[in-house]
């Protein structure tokens, strides 16, 4: 049975999960609302706080909405994001508009932010464009084939599959693609981005419906001319 977290307690935090949030934060105070810059340092010491969702201690902000975390689930990168001193004051005093979800979801944001920044090819070629696009398309491709919805199938198994390879991979996969394509638009033809444009919706919409639960009718179909992207006819 893990060990319930005593009052006005600090968690030592191993320097791997330090290492991990500046890298996540890319140096920047994870409210997406704020972005300062940690690193403008004062007397050689930067400005960053590392500050908790759960707190380390059973009396802290937010606190009785982790009362089953145990010390070292709370001392772990998912459950902490560097923030600007002014930012982590606000969060604690206020952590009725701060709940957890709202948190994990700056988290979110910041690794997106970090990937499209930092995590993204910029290719000097179509060709090399489409080879690193190329894997992922196969691959959804290949799910969609397997699991994707069918007319005139009505089979459980196969739509709960569906559901789960659309979480697992192919929305992950598209978001890289996505990405891609915005990093490398200049490479694009001006039919292509036309293209990219519907694919952006396409994939907006099944987001909405697989993690929203936003079940609109009338979708956008993935076009069909996302297959040949980027891809020269020799
Ligand atoms: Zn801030």
């Amino acid at each position: 049975m893990a060990a319930t977290p005593k009052k006005n307690k600090r968690l030592h935090l191993a320097t791997w999960v330090r290492d991990r949030l500046w890298s996540e934060s890319g140096g920047h105070c994870q409210n997406p609302e704020c972005r300062v810059d940690l690193l403008s340092f004062v007397k050689r010491k930067h400005v960053g706080e590392l500050a908790h969702i759960i707190p380390a201690s059973d009396d802290g902000p937010r606190a009785e909405d982790g009362r089953a975390l145990t010390d070292a689930e709370r001392a772990l990168p998912e459950n902490i994001l560097l923030l600007c001193p002014t930012c982590h004051v606000v969060i604690d005093k206020t952590p009725g508009e701060y709940p957890p979800p709202v948190i994990h979801g700056w988290k979110l944001l910041s690794q997106e932010a970090r990937a499209i920044a930092h995590g993204t090819p910029v290719f000097t070629s179509r060709s090399k464009a489409r080879s690193a696009i190329e894997p992922l398309l196969s691959a959804n491709k290949e799910i969609f084939n397997q699991y994707g919805p069918k007319i005139d199938v009505f089979d459980d198994d196969r739509a709960d599959q569906w559901r789960k390879q659309v979480k697992a991979t192919l929305l992950p996969n598209s978001k890289k693609l996505l990405r891609l394509l915005a990093a490398n638009r200049r490479l694009l033809t001006t039919d292509e981005s036309d293209t990219v444009h519907i694919f952006t919706l396409h994939i907006q919409q099944l987001q909405d419906r697989h993690l929203k639960g936003d079940w609109m009718p009338g979708s956008v179909r993935f076009p069909l001319a996302m297959a040949s992207i980027f891809e020269d006819k020799s």
